[in-house]
C-alpha cells in the first residue's frame, strides 16, 4: 500500500499552475475543492461524477466546496491526480 505522503506530496506553485494550464476540460464544469489552508491540503480540485460525488472517494466529506473549474484554476488549485487517474482508467 503506497503511503499517503507519497500520493499527496504537494506540488510547488509552479507545478500547480503548469498542471492547471494542461487541464483543457470545460472551465464551466463543477469541481470540488477545499478552502485554502484546510488540513486536507487545500491545493487540489477534484472531479465530480454524475451523482455529484467526488471521483477519488471524497474521504473528507463536508470539507469540500463546489466551484467551477475556472474558479479553481484562478485560485491556484491543481487537478487531483487520483481523480484523473481513475477517470483515465474508466475511459473506453
Ligand atoms: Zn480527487
Amino acid at each position: 500500500m503506497p503511503t499517503r505522503e507519497h500520493i499527496d506530496q504537494k506540488p510547488t506553485s509552479e507545478q500547480r499552475s503548469e498542471l492547471a494550464a494542461q487541464d483543457t476540460r470545460d472551465d464551466d464544469d463543477r469541481v470540488a475543492t477545499t478552502p485554502n489552508g484546510a488540513y486536507t491540503g487545500g491545493y487540489a480540485y477534484h472531479e465530480l461524477n454524475e451523482d455529484g460525488d467526488i471521483v477519488c472517494g471524497g474521504h473528507s466529506e463536508g470539507r469540500f466546496v463546489e466551484v467551477t473549474r475556472a474558479e479553481a484554476k484562478r485560485t491556484g488549485k491543481t487537478p487531483c491526480g487520483k481523480c484523473e487517474w481513475i477517470l483515465g482508467r474508466k475511459q473506453k
